[in-house]
């Protein structure tokens, strides 16, 4: 695609610039001829063109990552984590910069912006003590005169696939461990917010990172398919839309690649009449609306345990009232609590569902269809939205609608309640509201999802535990950061040693080694 005709798919600004690939430890520009799009989504303007790598590209980037593990992987420790640390450091006094890149590409308000690099830095630190996390087991004497123990070793060259609600946080997920391990990392960012990517790249190389072990590779499905297929690639870690996840997890199992792929979500929240309505109310409202609902942990059923469903929808509903929704870069009345969508074309499909929630009998309690911006016509906005009696037939119900909709269930029972978050087809999040201690006991043990809230309506796990879902929400076994990471940024040897000496060897015997 031309940049003339992609152009044509929005307002752009003259001399709109192409944002290269990283490889050999500094930019590349592509020789494509390849682009798309990158909006700023508040405005609706294409603020630049990303390149889309081609086969040389991509090729280019995995050779590369190779030369940089070869010398990464041989570097002691010490040295390793002397990079580590840098990093961590730089990146916690320049977030400023990266929060802004986030904002104009994603459209997020900039202090949720740098909501998601703290919780990336989170990862980072963790990373910073890998030594522990690297060592292996030893045991003295396992038979007589022998020892046996075990080395983690790493992968090679990982592959990283990002969507764009994290644009830096999810990419921070994997590769500060990755690399920690002595891996080198090929990152293929959403090329609807590809800048964060190349920034976090340039502060590596300020770091002292060697060239090759973190790459930035752009594009679209070849460079992903690139990724999948290469023989050089030894492991994928994805995180996107479900039907994407399982295609990742097929393509790259089917290429012998060790895979995590996590998907989408529908999260729950579930509403028992004992719980304080007023502290739901702002729970609801913060983890339906934040970030435009764009949030994989973002509450998108409010599953009310009747009599409090009126009472509950009132007091969401005044809160929604005082919202304001504007450029998340800011202005001169302050910074807004929610930004635009990230494309018109999103916005469209999220609108969509409200119509078909509609059609199919749920009430709009309140509509965000249609909102404007005053000086910014062209954003990509839609309002905080609520529904309620949303039928559990609807596909605003059965499906990821990935906007700011807050969808009201009423149920008779916790019990309902439960059966209902049981048969959904994601388990990502899920949130228990009440002052009752049975009853959120019993929701951790039967409930059937990865991660869950007592009173807290995101719960994303801290670093040093794992993220990831069940069901449609993750394919593959390893979860992301944590303990989990380090596991699947890794390889385990067991070594079983004996020094022979004449007096202990036994001599010639083919039995099996016993004792
Ligand atoms: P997406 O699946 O459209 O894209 C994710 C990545 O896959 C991008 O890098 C994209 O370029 C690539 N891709 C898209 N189509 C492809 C194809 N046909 N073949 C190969 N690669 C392809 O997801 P998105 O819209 O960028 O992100 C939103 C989705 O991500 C939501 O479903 C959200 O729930 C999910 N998500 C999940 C988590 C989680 O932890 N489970 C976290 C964040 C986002």
């Amino acid at each position: 695609m031309s940049l003339t005709e992609t152009a044509a798919a929005g307002v752009t600004t003259p001399d709109a610039p192409v944002i290269p690939h990283w490889i050999d430890g500094a930019e590349r520009p592509s020789t494509s001829g390849r682009t798309a799009p990158v909006y700023n989504p508040a405005t609706g303007r294409v603020a630049a063109h990303v390149a889309l790598a081609d086969q040389a590209e991509i090729d280019e980037a995995i050779a590369s990552a190779q030369r940089g593990f070869e010398v990464w992987s041989g570097w002691s420790i010490a040295k390793r984590q002397t990079v580590l640390f840098a990093f961590r450091e730089l990146l916690n006094a320049r977030k400023g910069e990266l929060a802004e890149i986030i904002t104009a590409e994603h459209g997020k308000v900039v202090s949720d912006a740098m909501g998601e690099i703290l919780r990336g830095q989170e990862v980072v630190e963790l990373a910073t003590g890998f030594p522990h996390l690297l060592k292996g087991a030893y045991t003295e004497n396992a038979s007589t005169g022998v020892d046996v123990y075990s080395l983690r070793q790493p992968l090679g060259v990982v592959g990283v696939i990002s969507p764009f609600n994290f644009p830096a946080m999810v990419p921070m997920w994997f590769f500060p461990i990755a690399i920690a391990a002595g891996n080198a990392v090929v990152v293929k960012p959403s090329e609807k917010d590809p800048s964060a990517s190349l920034w976090l790249a340039r502060l590596w190389a300020e770091a002292g990172l060697p060239e090759g072990v973190f790459t930035v590779l752009q594009g679209d499905k070849l460079a992903v398919d690139g990724l999948l297929t290469s023989p050089t690639v030894q492991s994928i870690s994805f995180v996107g839309s479900t039907p994407i996840a399982q295609y990742i997890y097929e393509t790259a199992s089917k290429h012998g690649k060790r895979v995590q792929a996590l998907g989408g979500a529908k999260n729950h929240m579930l509403v028992l009449p004992d719980a304080d309505l007023d502290l739901v109310a702002d729970q609801a409202v913060n983890a339906g609306y934040g970030a435009a609902g764009e949030r994989c942990m973002a509450i998108s059923v409010v599953l009310a345990v009747e009599p409090v469903a009126d009472d509950l929808i009132a007091k969401i509903r005044e809160r929604i009232g005082r919202l304001r929704i504007g450029n998340g870069a800011g202005g001169p009345a302050g910074e807004p609590d929610m930004g635009p969508l990230i494309t018109d074309v999103h916005r469209d499909k999220v609108s969509g569902y409200v119509d078909i929630a509609e059609a199919d009998g749920a009430t709009v309690v309140v509509d965000g269809r249609g909102l404007g911006v005053d000086g910014h016509e062209d954003g990509f906005w839609f309002g905080p939205t609520l529904l309620d009696r949303v039928p559990t037939t609807s596909r605003a119900y059965t499906e990821e609608i990935f906007g700011p909709v807050l969808s009201v269930v009423r149920v008779e029972s916790f019990q309902e309640g439960m059966d209902l978050i049981n048969s959904g087809a994601f388990g990502n999040g899920t949130a228990i509201f009440t002052n009752d201690g049975g009853a959120a006991r019993r929701f951790q043990t039967e409930v059937q999802v990865g991660m869950i809230g007592i009173n807290v309506p995101i719960p994303v796990p801290v670093a040093y535990h794992s993220f990831g879902g069940w069901k449609s929400s993750l394919f593959g076994d390893a979860k992301a950061y944590g303990v989990h990471g380090f596991d699947f940024f890794t390889r385990e040897k067991a070594i079983t040693s004996r020094w022979l000496d004449p007096a202990t060897h036994g001599g010639i015997n083919l039995g099996f080694p016993q004792n």
